[in-house]
């Protein structure tokens, strides 16, 4: 198979219901309709499959540089590859920390050489995120890397004057801050959510007014500036309605949520397995379902997988001396399925909104996030939605096995991933080398 290589997807089901074939070439969608021929096309059965635009991660940590023991951004890119994803925002806490326009270029550059999806680098809000000083924004943003998002994300931007500044400095190109919400001080030696269970089990607490109390902040400071700003990984009721609370003053407030706080809760630490240890911790069940609402009457616009690799030295061990963070890019469709699709609140329409479209337009990513019409970029998903099976580390594509859906069952699977027009995974099977870049 080379990269010329034509395919004709027969019998897809587009996320609006429709039914159409998708030839493919050229890396264009080149044609659509039913009833599609095309001499020499390589034939896809798609019947009983959804066809999405590529999926996009606004927040992966792809570890590279400086943790490649737990992922690099080569095999970061496979787990997307793997779970339908055909770009990817990688996290600037690195080692180095992507704060320079050295570093976000040589980030954006492995990606291009991994040839799996495209990788957008992140840059941070200050110098190695430590929230003293604002990092080289506009070095960044005018780089090769193209930088539009900025966060100093696994640590909170606290200083209210320097998040003013940020906000202030990223308007003049369109850029954005992306919010990890948390204050320090309320969360020291946090542990797990703050509540019953917490108090059940002695560890200590992390509380929701942590989250809700910096992005009541934030979206004022938004407000007071004329600037954007994007909260990461909401996972409180109070933070849905701290959200939706400015989105009706008209705050330019964007939110994500992930889909381990659309699916599981808080009463799983009560295993003491640390593969559900995260940042933010997993919560109550009335707050999964506010965030599913949340998601479903667009508060909150996006799923984002914050897809965090850990080696299993880093897990594998007690509770409190674990690593926050799990994997997410594999089993991210399968588990929105799960939450927000079969429970009803989502159709797949809003699944392309919320997993693609929206995503590259708050990173302000172009050529992707598009409807799969004729002369559109080949960048799709082809998703089999009636696959339930039990989730095993065969379905883990990157360096780190920390999944909290290990042994679980999800009910479909990714089939093919189109990445500028070529498979990356077919059938579900992921091509052995990538995708060579060109220009
Ligand atoms: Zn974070």
């Amino acid at each position: 198979m080379n990269d010329q290589t034509r395919f004709l997807i027969a019998g897809a089901t587009l996320a609006d219901g429709r039914r159409t074939d998708l030839l493919v070439a050229d890396g264009l969608i080149a044609e659509t309709g039913i009833g599609l021929s095309a001499t020499g096309a390589r034939r896809i059965d798609a019947d009983g499959l959804i066809a999405l635009p590529g999926l996009v991660d606004l927040h992966t940590h792809l570890r590279e540089p400086g943790f490649e023991p737990s992922e690099t951004v080569l095999t970061g890119t496979r787990a997307a590859a793997a779970g339908g994803f055909t770009a990817v925002f990688a996290m600037a806490n690195t080692s180095p920390v992507a704060d320079t326009a050295g570093v976000v270029e040589q980030v954006h550059r492995l990606g291009q050489d991994a040839g799996y999806t495209y990788v957008q680098p992140i840059g941070a809000v200050t110098v190695g995120l430590e929230g003293r000083h604002l990092a080289e924004l506009g070095a960044m943003a005018s780089s090769r890397a193209r930088v539009r998002v900025f966060s100093d994300d696994g640590h909170c931007v606290e200083d209210p004057l320097l998040m003013r500044r940020a906000l202030e400095y990223v308007k003049s190109f369109g850029g954005v801050i992306a919010q990890h919400a948390q204050d320090s001080r309320l969360t020291v030696e946090a542990q797990m959510n703050e509540g019953q269970v917490s108090s059940d089990l002695g560890l200590a607490g992390w509380p929701a007014v942590a989250e809700e109390s910096i992005i009541a902040r934030d979206v004022l400071l938004a407000e007071h500036v004329g600037s954007r700003v994007h909260i990461c990984h909401l996972s409180t009721a109070g933070s849905v309605d701290v959200v939706r609370w400015a989105k009706a003053r008209g705050i330019a407030v964007t939110a994500e949520v992930t889909p381990h706080h659309l699916l599981l809760t808080e009463e799983l630490v009560r295993s003491y397995d640390p593969k559900y240890k995260v940042n933010p911790p997993l919560r109550r069940a009335e707050d999964v379902e506010a965030l599913r609402l949340g998601l479903a009457d667009g508060t909150i616009d996006i799923v984002a997988t914050d897809h965090a690799p850990h080696p299993v030295e880093a897990k594998d061990c007690e509770w409190a001396a674990a690593a926050n963070g799990m994997v997410g890019l594999e089993s991210a469709l399968a588990v929105v399925q799960a939450a927000v699709v079969d429970t009803g609140g989502l159709d797949w329409a809003d699944v392309a909104r919320v997993l693609s479209a929206a995503p590259a337009t708050i990173g302000g990513l172009t050529g992707f996030g598009h409807e799969l019409t004729a002369g559109s970029a080949a960048e799709l998903t082809l998703y089999d939605p009636n696959d339930p099976h039990e989730f095993t580390e065969a379905d883990l594509a990157g360096r780190s096995g920390n999944s909290p859906y290990l042994d679980m069952r999800l009910p479909g699977r990714v089939r093919y991933t189109f990445h500028r027009g070529q498979p990356t995974l077919a059938d579900g099977t992921l091509r052995e080398e990538g995708l060579v870049a060109n220009g």
